[in-house]
């Protein structure tokens, strides 16, 4: 998966079909992602209960989960992937292993820090 494509991708339709990443708030594109991560532990609970759900329901809201947490990260002004890593490899060295995800050069680190306060 090329995820800088995806972002792109999700970017354009999300301003086509819905409005400007930048017309809501962080907190109004967490609050969506919230719903969905909701939506997915629904779907858990029934399992978790009994139910018969459809894998396909489940991976549909990863999906969607996937989908938010990437708009919300560029409303923030990060790659979503690259604080993945960088958070990864901070848990690594708190356990110290040496399991880490090396294959990103640090100029791409980029952290919240540097855009608190102007994007709230
Ligand atoms: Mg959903």
């Amino acid at each position: 998966m090329d995820t800088q494509h995806f972002s792109e991708v999700n970017k354009k339709r999300c301003d086509e079909c819905y409005h400007k990443i930048e017309d809501w708030s962080p907190t109004d594109w967490a609050c969506a992602l919230a719903g969905e991560v909701g939506e997915l532990c629904n779907f858990l609970k029934k399992m978790r209960r009994g139910k018969n759900v459809d894998i396909k329901k489940i991976r549909h809201e990863i999906g969607d989960v996937f989908t938010y947490l990437d708009l919300l990260s560029q409303r923030l002004g990060v790659d979503m992937f690259e604080c993945a890593i960088e958070k990864f490899n901070i848990v690594s060295d708190k356990f110290e292993t040496n399991i880490k995800y090396e294959d990103v050069p640090e100029y791409k680190i980029t952290s919240l820090k540097k855009y608190r306060g102007k994007i709230i």
